[in-house]
């Protein structure tokens, strides 16, 4: 039998710290190993299966297309890409009515950043500290953190990081050469921390009075995963440009940056994309919409998320810091290291997640049931009643 692993190890990058699982199966909120061991999901692929996995109507739909036309860049006009950019505006919160499509949430946030300073004509952009938008080296200008960017300065001029939720810093540093700022409305590799209201609200106002554009990265947030279609909607605020991933396409890869009024019109060649927007993705992007209306998933996820966090705090360990989040969001924040408890929750049969050092991050599918969200509750309990505070 092909040792998974050992292949992988052999012949991957390098680049990341893989547990020491082959996952091969999934199906709703479960996953399985090559041994035949059934695990809860409580990462959905990094926040990717909001849907579940492998969802009927997706995998339905994947198929049909896959037989129909697989590629069709945005060269011409395709019937799948016209359905959900249209479906996609009606959904969108405020006016955010056009659309660029792409194949990530890295991609998304480089698009956004590239139309705010083309919009505006200026090249500053603010972003938050301990902000996470990406890996390539615009979204990484914007990404906050040594680790993520030491080892690649210098990076894009002219991107500055002021404190998550101090408004009289964000003052200061947003000026009339900033194009945009860039947001989280919940960091979530940043340790899964919901923004400050008053600050939010500051962070729209100082745009609108300094003539920078507001955008919201909602690569991990959009998709009900907070208990609203989109996180912004919890908080009143309106994005200039929206960027979108992760969840979109039920496990496909898509990005979309959603644009608003405030954003002048892009130019003919502006920017681009071989993948964005073909027809495949957009079919799975359909399913996942027609999904989210079917299941009832945003009211889901609130009441889910709710319920969760609830049955979190009640567990009352001495090694639980906090339990925070929105919706089927939720960070735990630890007082010892995240990942001895990451590791002890698989042998009890739970994928979940870290965001940073200490915070265990969960982020199930939000298809998930009361039964599943129990036991994964019992095996956390289990595993961080075992912790040592202090080690
Ligand atoms: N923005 C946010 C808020 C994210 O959480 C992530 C990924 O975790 C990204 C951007 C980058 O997305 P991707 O890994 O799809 O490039």
């Amino acid at each position: 039998m092909m040792n998974i692993i050992e292949l992988e190890r052999q012949f991957t990058s390098g680049v990341y710290g893989k547990r020491a699982m082959a996952i091969v199966r999934g199906q709703g909120a479960r996953l399985w190993d090559d041994q035949g061991n059934e695990y809860i999901d409580c990462a959905a692929g990094i926040g990717v299966a909001n849907v579940g996995h492998s969802h009927p109507r997706v995998v339905a739909a994947v198929a049909k297309q896959a037989a129909t036309l697989i590629t069709c860049p945005e060269l011409v006009y395709n019937d799948r890409r016209a359905e959900l950019l249209a479906r996609l505006a009606a959904l969108l919160p405020g006016q955010l009515n056009r659309l660029f499509l792409c194949n990530s949430g890295t991609e998304a946030v480089e698009a956004a950043v590239k139309f705010a300073r083309l919009s505006t004509g200026r090249t500053g952009v603010v972003a938050a500290m301990r902000g996470f938008h990406g890996r390539t080296l615009g979204a990484l200008s914007a990404t906050h953190g040594k680790a993520y960017r030491d080892a690649f300065e210098p990076l894009v001029p002219d991107f500055h990081h002021v404190p998550f939720g101090k408004i009289e810093v964000l003052v200061q540093v947003v000026d009339e050469n900033s194009a945009a700022v860039v947001v989280e409305v919940v960091q979530g590799e940043g340790g899964v921390r919901p923004a400050d209201a008053g600050w939010l609200k500051a962070v729209e106002e100082m745009c609108r009075r300094r003539g920078a554009l507001l955008i919201v990265d909602e690569v991990q947030t959009g998709y009900g995963r907070t208990g609203e279609m989109f996180a912004v909607e919890h908080f009143g605020i309106a994005a200039d440009l929206l960027c979108l991933g992760k969840a979109m396409a039920g496990g496909l890869p898509m990005g979309a940056v959603a644009i608003g009024p405030r954003v002048q019109e892009l130019p003919v060649g502006a920017h681009g994309s071989t993948f964005g927007g073909n027809p495949l993705a957009c079919a799975a992007a359909l399913a996942v919409l027609d999904i989210f209306t079917e299941e009832k998933l945003v009211a889901r996820a609130a009441e889910q998320g709710a319920y969760l966090q609830e049955r979190l705090r009640a567990l009352n360990l001495p090694v639980i810091r906090e339990v925070r989040g929105l919706g089927m969001m939720v960070g735990i924040e630890l007082r010892t290291r995240v990942m001895p408890a990451v590791l002890r929750l698989m042998e009890h049969g739970v994928v979940a997640l870290n965001a940073g050092p200490t915070t265990l991050r969960l982020l199930p599918p939000l298809v998930i049931s009361k039964g599943e969200l129990d036991q994964a509750v019992a095996a956390i309990a289990t595993v961080l009643a075992e912790e040592t505070v202090g080690r």
